[in-house]
């Protein structure tokens, strides 16, 4: 059995639809099929969700009435016969009906979470509509009864596996499963969700619980590329990653994958395909265990990073120093990206500065501090790439004209970072897809 996720742009018209339903009647291997919300829902949502807890209900309600026209335009071009446009449209009138009451009675976070759950509710029913129009026999699975995390957030991939076998047990003679991506239940059972960009998450979970043969990530680009697109001119997808690789990459900026979802699969060695619904057949990029492939497949780029250099001579032959530095990043739940140290002084960087100013108070008995905001890192990532020879004269060859503040060499055999001021950012891909790829 395999998991096919299709995201937000791959279900946002109904002629993109269409075209799901022939992808996942194209093989004959039995499926699980995620989707997203149409694209545009969830942002849509979040607003209807803002402006109801600033008891702005005229503006809430104008919101719900647009996208509400949306979904009904929707339908009409989704399908063909009366019947089946009726059957949708009493979907689409209940759960505007929902998000109406919702405005009524007193706005907390749980209901929030319900208004953000409708968006995937309705498309995996709308897509069933169509199915069964189509006469393609399905089965939809209720993400809301085996998507479970707990109070830390964290999904419970053994017990999303227990549930979920059971639902699909009632259902041997069945091909093709539909369940919602990003929606769960919390600890509580409230209605909950993974995150923006959730949707990922669910399949990989799924195809870990279910020890998928694959776990198909279909977007609208063909695969992972070496570099960004927006700031280089040529780029090339990339066609085999490692797990390792694709979590550097995903956690380091590229858009394609979202970061959190690499682990499961890699834990049950499940292996991810990243493929494009415009052009089926190109061979897009396979992230698997192993890659026989060394030397630099890709380059991302994170931006919003903060730099915190302390210096201390307290440091000097002192021990225990660096874990008391960390332990205030600790305290304030802030995770560190990059270390470099050298005797006297030690860097870091974070990408989430809300809580600088009580890091920065509890750091001051430590020495002089310094911050730099608007920093870049650069990640070049490949397999065994601290290996491989002629990488490093390079990649400090395309660094040469610029600012580099920090290099991060040696901590995994994938990746060397680099921080530079993200003013820079645009040159630096640009200088380092000619010296590390030949492209422009
Ligand atoms: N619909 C959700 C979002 O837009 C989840 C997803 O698309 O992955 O964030
Ligand atoms: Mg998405």
């Amino acid at each position: 059995m395999k998991v096919m996720k299709f995201g937000g742009t791959s279900v946002g018209k109904p002629e993109r639809m269409h075209e799901v339903a022939k992808l996942i009647t194209a093989d004959p291997e039995n499926k699980i099929v995620v989707l997203s919300a149409l694209s545009g829902t969830t942002n849509a949502l979040v607003e209807i969700g803002q402006s109801a807890a600033r008891f702005e209900r005229e503006n809430a309600g104008e919101l719900i009435s647009k996208l509400s026209n949306h979904y009904h335009d929707f339908v009409q071009q989704l399908l063909n016969s009366e019947k089946a446009r009726e059957h949708a449209i009493s979907i689409i009138r209940e759960h505007f009906e929902f998000l109406r009451i919702i405005l009524r009675i007193s706005f907390s976070e749980a209901l929030n979470k319900d208004i953000l759950a409708q968006g995937e509710l309705l498309s995996t029913k709308l897509f069933s509509v169509y199915l069964e129009e189509q006469g393609i026999q399905h089965v939809l699975l209720p993400a809301l009864e085996f998507m479970q995390i707990d109070e830390e957030d964290e999904p419970q991939l053994e017990l999303i596996r227990s549930k979920l076998m059971e639902l699909l047990a009632k259902y041997p003679a069945n091909k093709i499963f539909i369940t919602q991506g990003y929606i769960c239940r919390n600890a509580k059972g409230e209605v909950d969700n993974l995150k923006r960009g959730g949707s990922d998450y669910t399949a990989s979970l799924v195809a870990a619980a279910i020890h998928a043969t694959v776990c198909e990530i279909w977007t609208d680009i063909d695969g992972m590329h070496n570099n960004d697109p927006r700031i280089v001119k040529k780029t090339i997808p990339v066609e085999v990653l490692s797990f390792d690789e694709a979590a550097e990459l995903a956690y380091f900026g590229a858009k394609i994958l979202h970061p959190t979802c690499i682990w499961p699969t890699q834990q049950q060695n499940v292996p991810v395909k990243l493929l494009n619904t415009m052009a089926p057949n190109a061979p897009g990029t396979v992230i698997q265990k192993t890659t026989s492939t060394s030397g630099v497949k890709a380059i991302a780029a994170k931006d919003g990073i903060i730099a915190i250099n302390i210096k201390s001579s307290r440091m000097l032959l002192a021990y225990g120093f660096l874990r008391k530095i960390f332990e205030v990043f600790e305290k304030y739940k802030t995770p560190i990206d990059m270390v470099t140290t050298s005797e006297v002084a030690v860097s870091v960087t974070i990408d989430n500065g809300t809580q600088l100013h009580h890091i920065l108070r509890e750091l001051e008995p430590f020495g002089n501090t310094e911050v730099q905001l608007d920093q870049t890192i650069v990640s070049i990532v490949g397999n065994e790439i601290a290996e491989t020879k002629d990488v490093l004269n390079k990649l400090f060859e395309g660094l040469s004209s610029i600012p580099v503040r920090m290099v991060s060499y040696g901590g995994s055999k994938h990746n060397v970072s680099v921080l530079i001021p993200s003013s820079y950012k645009i040159l630096t891909l640009q200088k380092l897809n000619q010296k590390l790829f030949g492209l422009e």
